[in-house]
């Protein structure tokens, strides 16, 4: 029956907006308080990299900027991937400490992972070593709502989010902040305290068409147009300068040329390993009745345009690697390139001309990070600081207590304004 309600609900956000899925909220009803004192939103702009700002085509987020915080960068997570940094910034752990080590993962309990497979990714077990910043709210009595964000459609510990939407690509920028000021619009005891918006426009066009192209100028003015249309609805309804805002990203983008291909099946035959991911990051597991070793010693000697280490071996400052979802042998490309063989050609015959996942440290893969609302000071920039800092950050402004994380005060404090410590 459940099932069936979510399958009618996803029909229906196809054509509308208004349909969310809402946990039955009687298990905490006497303990709930009507919502935060200031509302928390955070938005996504997937892929919208540090510098993209300095094109003059995001004049909204230009103004929160001036009116509020902004960083230089802010330093993805080891990889620079999506599903990865999306649960970093909601949990303030590494993506070896979280578990969702790759979108493209295997576990030898709960099998493969990946985008599109919703089963999986709707199954809590895969995001269980986390604990997202929603369910922490929930548990202070804070309602929570999600306009998409990765995590947001599993069952995680057995919590939702209040309100969520299973995860629909067709909805328009437009109509996710519509769905986000009719949540803030519904009366006081069932009004959000926590929000997400997720928009993936500029990653799509980045891929498609690489970080330099028109197209991908058109998705950031049409990204800050819904910014704008965000921005209007709350000054209608009073709401802004009364609710905290962060503008974040989960990574970065670089230009792939179409010629930029790493032939990896000239150097491991791929019928003697088990293959987990392609592209930019590739994994590889053992397979029974070959010699994985001699595989390993034969790949971890130096190749142009990528490096290769048994996962034992990563380089420290990635702080990847001990999660047994990351697989035994890791191949990352140099920025700019990307593993692939001829059997993946065959199967996705369309190129990716820009690409992320690549080292979190270079300038390419560095996010976006603006802060706005009561609780920031005015018309500053900081220093670069990691995404594990927005976690720390999220729980001072809702008043809760944060779960144990890789994250620190310190970059965020002086951000905040003297009242708000
Ligand atoms: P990638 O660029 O490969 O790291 O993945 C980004 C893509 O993941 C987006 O462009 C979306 O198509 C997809 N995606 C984002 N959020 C979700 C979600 N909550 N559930 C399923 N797929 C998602
Ligand atoms: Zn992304
Ligand atoms: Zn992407």
């Amino acid at each position: 029956m459940k099932f069936l309600f979510r399958l009618v609900c996803c029909l229906l956000v196809a054509l509308s907006t208004g349909c969310v899925t809402e946990r039955a909220t009687g298990l905490h009803a006497p303990q709930r308080a009507t919502s935060a004192p200031t509302p928390l939103l955070l938005i996504s702009i997937d892929a919208y990299r540090a510098d993209y700002i300095q094109r003059g085509l995001s004049p909204t987020l230009q103004r929160l900027a001036d009116q509020g915080v902004r960083a230089q960068s802010m330093q993805p997570s080891f990889p620079s991937l999506t599903f990865p940094n999306h649960y970093t910034i909601v949990t303030g752990l590494r993506p070896d400490h979280h578990g969702i080590v790759n979108n493209r993962m295997y576990d030898p309990t709960l099998g493969k992972f990946a985008l599109g497979h919703s089963t999986a990714i709707d199954d809590g077990r895969w995001w269980a070593a986390g604990t997202p910043i929603w369910e922490t709210a929930d548990a202070h009595g804070i309602r929570t709502a999600t306009m998409f964000w990765p995590g947001s459609s599993a069952d995680i510990h057995g919590h939702h989010p209040d309100y969520w939407i299973p995860y629909n690509g067709k909805l328009t920028a437009m109509q996710r902040v519509d769905q986000v000021l009719a949540w803030l619009d519904l009366p006081a005891a069932e009004r959000p305290g926590f929000l997400t918006l997720y928009f993936d426009r500029v990653d799509h066009a980045g891929h498609d068409f690489g970080p330099d192209s028109p197209q991908l100028d058109a998705a950031l003015r049409n990204t800050d147009a819904a910014l704008s249309h965000l921005i209007r609805g709350l000054r209608q309804r009073g709401l802004f300068g009364r609710i905290n805002i962060l503008v974040i990203s989960d990574h970065g983008m670089a230009s792939v040329p179409r010629d930029h291909n790493i032939w990896i099946d000239k150097l491991i035959p791929a019928d003697r390993v088990q293959t987990v991911s392609l592209g930019v990051l590739a994994g590889f597991n053992p397979k029974p009745g070959h010699d994985f070793a001699k595989i390993e010693a034969a790949m971890e000697k130096p190749h142009r345009h990528m490096r290769c280490w048994d996962k034992s071996r990563v380089p420290t400052r990635f702080g990847y690697g001990k999660n047994p979802r990351v697989p035994q042998l890791l191949c990352l490309a140099d920025v700019g390139w990307r593993i692939t063989s001829q059997a993946r050609l065959a199967v996705h015959r369309k190129v990716s001309l820009g690409d992320h996942g690549y080292d979190n440290a270079d300038p390419r893969m560095q996010a976006l990070f603006i802060a706005h609302g009561p609780a920031f000071r005015r018309g500053i920039v900081v220093k670069p600081f990691p995404n594990v800092d927005v976690y720390p950050l999220m729980a001072h402004l809702l008043g809760v207590s944060p779960m144990p994380n890789d994250g620190s005060d310190e970059a965020v404090e002086n951000m905040l304004e003297p009242a708000s410590h």
